[in-house]
């Protein structure tokens, strides 16, 4: 079975605060979809947005997003471990950070742990380890983090399930006549030096960190699909019938 990474941001998980529940379970529902065809990685933002349902601190400050990330990573997980038991799926809490990535041997090290985790039906569900890292260790976005856990576990795709329905020639909100790019074979690199631009206070993400997960994936030869997660038809379609129907396809020219 081919592998594949999910990764969802915490603009579609949360809402005013709190876990979007309905949103949450169409997720979960997707995910037990797609385990009769894919061994599926789930990759999680929303962990400070829902500390900051039981804590008000400022996530700005580093004390304040690791407190939050803190009492909020049980909270997310409890969540999903809710839905994900009403379709009899067992699931593992993973935390990475950058730092995983640049020796060997913890690459192993997670990378066998999450083998046997698929080897044997159990969903991984991985976070970026913002509560005991320092900044410098952590890749910041989760949108480069799953390129990463992509990379490093096999997975042939990265679906992203995003705010938005795909990557546009120009600003969606700022120009009613942008179009959605189907394909994209390569970034333009000046592109990655803009700024962050999350769409959401509690995200650190944004088009940029995604044109950045889809450049590391184009350049390693993978591929990365763009979506809607408020609705997710576009991704079931590509996912489980092989229609592209709206969403963008990042990958390298055949
Ligand atoms: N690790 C952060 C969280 O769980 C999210 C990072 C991101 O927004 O990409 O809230």
């Amino acid at each position: 079975m081919k592998r594949v990474v999910v990764k969802v941001g915490t603009a579609v998980l949360t809402q005013n605060n709190e876990i979007a529940k309905v949103r949450m379970l169409n997720l979960v529902t997707l995910i037990a979809k797609l385990r009769t065809r894919y061994k599926v990685i789930l990759v999680t933002s929303g962990a400070v947005a829902a500390g900051y349902s039981t804590l008000k601190l400022d996530k700005r400050k580093q004390i304040g997003k690791r407190a939050l990330a803190a009492a909020g990573q049980p909270i997310l997980m409890t969540a999903y471990k809710n839905k994900f038991d009403i379709y009899d799926i067992p699931t593992a809490q993973i935390l990475l950070t950058e730092d995983d990535f640049d020796s060997g041997k913890r690459v192993t090290m997670f990378q066998e742990i999450i083998d046997a985790h698929l080897d044997n039906g159990i969903l991984p569900i991985i976070n970026e380890n913002d509560i005991s890292s320092t900044p410098e260790q952590l890749f910041g976005d989760n949108d480069q983090l799953s390129a990463n856990v992509a990379h490093a576990t096999g997975a042939e795709l990265l679906v992203i399930l995003s705010d938005i329905d795909g990557y546009y020639d120009k600003n969606p909100q700022e120009n009613k006549d942008a179009k959605i790019y189907k394909i994209i074979n390569e970034i333009p690199q000046d592109l990655l030096f803009d700024e962050s631009t999350p769409n959401n206070e509690f995200a650190t993400g944004g088009i940029v960190t995604k044109l950045k997960a889809a450049d590391f994936l184009i350049k390693k030869g993978l591929k990365m699909f763009l979506c809607n997660g408020f609705d997710l038809s576009a991704a079931e379609s590509y996912l489980l019938q092989d229609k592209h129907t709206l969403g963008t396809i990042f990958e390298s020219k055949k």
